[in-house]
């Protein structure tokens, strides 16, 4: 049986201003090549609406065109698409191809020997996530396209994760780091352990919803403070307290596999609390990580300080927020 990914085209590979077509408006989201090579165990489809054949915008003979540069910009980086599946109806037709219709999925389903259990759905709206819902596919909601437009809607078909783009999608399809996460009660004897075998411990906590660069860069220069780096993650509910309803888009165990998957991150642990003051007093860290929002003067400083450990500050990247990110 094939493991698959059934991809969305546009606004997920490739950048879509309208019903695009044409050579000349080629472009591929950031993140699509690195994304799908990390994703090589799987066999490729793309499944696509193409409404701008019925509505009169552009031919078949256009959108056939479109494809195969697609397919050798893609070949070009040893990426292989196995068939592209298109509906060309517009939504007025009542055809049952058009996404989140599944008679496209069911006809390469039957044709590929397809495992659908195991199988994603990548997409930017929620006609991929609800296509997903239908063949009974794990699906991720990718933030490039009309992803921030839709998150609300797609939110309540419960995808398995929101990224930014299909190279944080391909890491949390991939992820294989389940024991650095690790769970709160074990906490203490992992930090005391660390600490006999004189490893200079660094935390840093946060919400960590949506990944951006910012956080990438923050990470990075928290692990070169010492051996071992470990994340607090804030908790669902503790977000929810401090952000409203509406926030984590992640809940906290995707959060904490999407850190995981860092290679500079050694720990992740999950903490429920309003403050971070009870994990750092669990763990004693040396170096105690915070954004120049924060600076020195964070109320995390006293318990650190009290045992003997440091204040870090780094500078946040300008620009780079989730908030900022949702407002696309
Ligand atoms: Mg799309
Ligand atoms: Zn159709």
């Amino acid at each position: 049986m094939t493991k698959t990914i059934f991809l969305d085209r546009d606004g997920t590979l490739v950048v879509d201003p309208g019903y695009v077509y044409k050579i000349k408006d080629f472009k591929l989201h950031e993140g699509v090549i690195e994304g799908l090579k990390k994703l090589k165990d799987f066999t490729f489809f793309v499944i696509t609406n193409q409404s701008g054949i019925g509505r009169g915008h552009f031919t078949e003979k256009d959108m056939h065109i479109f494809n195969n540069h697609l397919l050798d910009e893609l070949k070009n980086h040893d990426i292989k698409i196995k068939e592209i599946y298109f509906c060309p109806h517009s939504p007025y037709d009542g055809c049952d191809c058009r996404k989140p219709g599944d008679k496209l999925a069911r006809e390469a389903y039957k044709k590929h020997d397809i495992d659908l259990k195991n199988s994603w759905v990548i997409g930017d709206t929620k006609l991929d996530c609800g296509l997903a819902k239908k063949i009974g596919a794990k699906s991720i909601h990718v933030l490039t396209g009309y992803g921030v437009k839709h998150l609300d809607e797609v939110k309540e078909l419960n995808p398995s994760y929101i990224a930014a783009n299909i190279d944080q999608a391909a890491d949390f399809i991939t992820f294989k780091n389940e024991k650095k996460i690790i769970p709160r009660e074990k906490i203490v004897a992992l930090a005391e352990r660390l600490k006999k075998e004189g490893k200079k411990m660094v935390t840093i906590n946060g919400a960590f919803d949506i990944l951006h660069k910012g956080h990438a860069k923050i990470l990075k220069e928290a692990k070169k403070q010492g051996d071992i780096l470990i994340v607090g993650l804030n908790s669902d509910s503790s977000i929810r307290a401090n952000k409203g309803p509406k926030r984590p888009v992640n809940n906290q165990e995707s959060r904490a596999k999407m850190l995981a998957a860092f290679s500079f991150v050694d720990y992740v642990v999950i903490f429920d609390e309003k403050t971070p003051l009870k994990l750092l007093e669990e763990i004693k860290p040396n170096i105690h990580v915070n954004g120049s929002e924060y600076g020195e003067d964070c109320i995390e400083a006293p318990i650190v300080k009290k045992y003997g450990g440091k204040i870090y500050v780094v500078s946040l990247l300008e620009g780079c927020s989730t908030t900022g990110i949702l407002r696309g």
